[in-house]
């Protein structure tokens, strides 16, 4: 394992600090995060979310640690609002759509497998999903009530956080005090079985409609939305791991719940670090599944948006997201990502043309590549600086150019520790991609457009311009410019 590690530095949300990264075991690393909830296509919100965390495990994995990932798929109990009330999500999409529950679960999981994988984002080690769980879910349950902070009033069964905070801190990690929720909480006026509406579901006995639901010692019915984390992380991680993961939207109630299951369960806070990635807005709103409010990934990377010039590449999405650092809020627009692609192009551009050139065995280099190389561990080790490191690698870029112009030079070795080090961190770290389909010189691509040219042609002939200019818009919106000259018409990607 390399140095490096000593100083790597993670913000821990229950401190508020940046702090020195140790794990509970040597070189070894246990992270849990947070997965979807598998009821509508992922969003780019979600996808940013997952980002952050496949950065997270990328680097950590370079930095030899031996990683255990666990990302859950959330397929039951996931009530419509905080207040433990409402229709469980995905048995309303069953019935709206009348559809088997598993149905919903099976394509929304698909979905998201696909796009994470087009995404380049790593497969997490296990990927437990909550029905596959109700067993071990219902065993920290009878936990909670016997430890005597659980209760069960007509088949369902609460925690009692009142209970709880007279020996814990119930917002340790939210910074809320119980008072200030007693008093912002509006009153359930007897809709409910609570003794107070702060208390939150572990058990909810099923309606007679209701189609998920399981046998327990207390009624027919299915999980509360927070045990199921506390019961995979625990399983697969232990009592005490190393890194709790999600977007800074699940901080409270749901993360602020799990710590608290698990001090009674097993006198821990689960994790040593708890990580909260921010949000990605669109028009400075939340992009969100339940608001509509949001940008599918096929339309940027294929169909397109009406909000969206063109499509974008997924690695140039990806790199839109990177430049902002995973604690700060990111907002989608078309100029972002217009300026992200050519940036991106740049750093693709440098890289293909670093293959091809000349270093010198007796020629020092005019750029401190290994200072260079030290300011990218230095950024990622500050709680995984990724806009730094992509300022570091555009001073590269620079020095590339110029030993390309003839007014800079390069040793043979730095040639060697600067190409390693480029691929490591744009390839593996930042988990981007040269490949793109759409590349120019690509005979079938070169063939197809020629054709539809050739059709186009006949269309300028027969003086249909009509079908000329939407033929050439429909190229332009998926970044294929038609440049006409008197003789013919070729084209470039953008
Ligand atoms: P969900 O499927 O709604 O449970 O969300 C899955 C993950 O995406 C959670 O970690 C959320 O915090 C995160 N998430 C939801 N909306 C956004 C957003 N607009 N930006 C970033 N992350 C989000
Ligand atoms: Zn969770």
């Amino acid at each position: 394992m390399q140095s490096v590690v000593k100083n790597l530095k993670i913000y821990n949300s229950i401190s508020g600090k940046k702090e020195i990264f140790s794990s509970v075991i040597d070189n070894h690393v246990g992270m849990y995060v947070c997965g979807p909830t598998v009821y509508s296509n992922v969003h780019l919100g979600n996808l940013r979310t997952f980002t952050s965390f496949d950065i997270i495990y990328r680097y950590l994995t370079h930095l030899g640690y031996k990683v255990r990932y666990v990302r859950n798929i959330t397929d039951v109990g996931h009530l419509e609002n905080d207040e433990d009330q409402g229709e469980d999500r995905i048995s309303k999409k069953a019935r709206l759509e009348n559809l088997e529950p598993m149905e919903v679960v099976q394509k929304y999981t698909y979905d998201f497998h696909e796009t994470v994988r087009k995404f380049n984002l790593l497969p997490p080690s296990i990927e437990p999903t909550a029905t596959g769980h109700i067993l071990d879910q219902i065993k920290l349950i009878k936990k909670i009530i016997d430890e005597g902070i659980g209760y069960e009033v007509n088949g369902s069964v609460y925690f009692d956080v009142f209970e709880y905070n007279k020996s814990n801190n119930y917002g340790i990690l939210s910074k809320r005090n119980l008072e200030d929720l007693i008093h912002n909480t509006r009153s359930l006026d007897g809709q409910s079985d609570k003794k107070n509406p702060q208390d939150f579901a572990l058990w909810k006995k099923a309606e007679p409609k209701h189609i998920m639901k399981w046998d327990s010692p207390w009624s027919e019915g299915f999980p509360g939305w927070h045990i199921e984390c506390t019961a995979m992380s625990n399983k697969y991680l232990g009592d005490i791991f190393d890194i709790h993961g999600g977007g800074i939207d699940l901080k409270f109630p749901h993360h602020e719940c799990e710590i608290a299951q698990s001090n009674v369960c097993f006198g821990t806070n689960a994790a040593n670090y708890w990580v909260h990635a921010n949000m990605l807005t669109l028009n400075g709103q939340k992009m969100s599944k339940s608001t509509e409010n949001n940008i599918l990934p096929d339309e940027i990377f294929s169909s397109g948006s009406p909000l969206l010039s063109k499509t974008f590449s997924e690695p140039t999405v990806k790199f839109f997201m990177l430049q902002a650092h995973y604690r700060s809020i990111l907002d989608l627009s078309d100029n972002a990502l217009l300026a992200s692609e050519k940036g991106f192009n740049k750093i693709i551009d440098a890289i293909n043309m670093l293959e091809n050139l000349k270093s010198y065995s007796d020629k020092t280099s005019d750029f401190d590549v290994e200072k260079w190389i030290k300011g990218c561990y230095d950024a990622m080790n500050d709680d995984f600086n990724t806009p730094i490191l992509i300022a570091n690698i555009f001073e590269a870029v620079k020095f590339i150019n110029k030993i390309k112009a003839g007014s800079a030079k390069i040793s043979e070795k730095d040639y060697k520790m600067l190409s390693e080090t480029m691929d490591s961190f744009v390839f593996d770290v930042m988990g981007l991609k040269k490949t793109n389909a759409l590349q120019k010189g690509n005979d079938k691509l070169d063939d197809v457009i020629d054709i539809i040219l050739e059709l186009r042609n006949d269309a300028r002939k027969n003086k249909d311009f009509s079908l000329s200019d939407k033929i050439r818009d429909m190229l332009n919106k998926k970044g294929i410019s038609i440049n006409d000259s008197d003789k013919n018409s070729s084209y470039t990607i953008d």
